[in-house]
């Protein structure tokens, strides 16, 4: 009796679990292929390089964007700082809390740091940064020239100025009235 009882329990939730894992896994496909769309979308119009990301929150889409570098001439337009944009707009946050992140391609550096400011839930991604270096996306050497200290990197990066600037960073210590983030 009771064996039985938690057989049938068991079936019960196994095949409630296998049906929730199967929508989730076909809402996963649509809203990745949503962002593969966009990045074709871009390279049909000329927008600029071959990439797209699609934003999801309590199952919807709530922010698009697809690369417009050489369009909008603005070297930051990459799909997911559009899309972050888009999104953060439209929940009026400046965070992502509880968003879901779909892009065509592994975020470069620039990306990466927008991710871990936006604070999303979780990222998914399709093509590898690899697959993107074969078409001339190599942001592998970004990568590289982070792990150097200033005066290292290839830009030349020199300081000045830090006893004005720590002003800023006192006043903001002071301030009572900030919004912090
Ligand atoms: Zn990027």
């Amino acid at each position: 009796m009771c064996n039985s009882f938690n057989k049938k329990f068991l079936d019960e939730a196994a095949k409630h679990w296998s049906s929730s894992e199967e929508k989730n896994q076909e809402q996963v496909d649509s809203f990745m292929k949503e962002a593969i769309d966009l990045s074709l979308k871009g390279v049909e119009n000329n927008d600029g390089g071959p990439f797209g990301c699609v934003i999801v929150k309590d199952g919807k889409i709530i922010g698009k964007g697809n690369n417009r570098v050489t369009s909008n001439q603005d070297p930051t337009a990459h799909a997911e700082i559009l899309a972050i944009r888009d999104a953060c707009s439209h929940l009026d946050s400046h965070q992502l809390d509880g968003c879901v992140i779909y892009t065509s391609c592994e975020p470069c550096p620039m990306c990466l740091g927008a991710i871990y400011w936006a604070r999303p839930e979780k990222v998914f991604f399709a093509s590898t940064r690899e697959d993107a270096a074969k078409s001339g996306f190599d942001d592998a050497f970004i990568f590289e020239q982070i792990g150097l200290t200033p005066g290292e990197r290839n830009i030349e990066f020199r300081q000045m100025g830090r006893k004005e600037a720590l002003q800023a960073f006192e006043r903001w210590d002071e301030k009572e009235d900030k919004t912090e983030y």
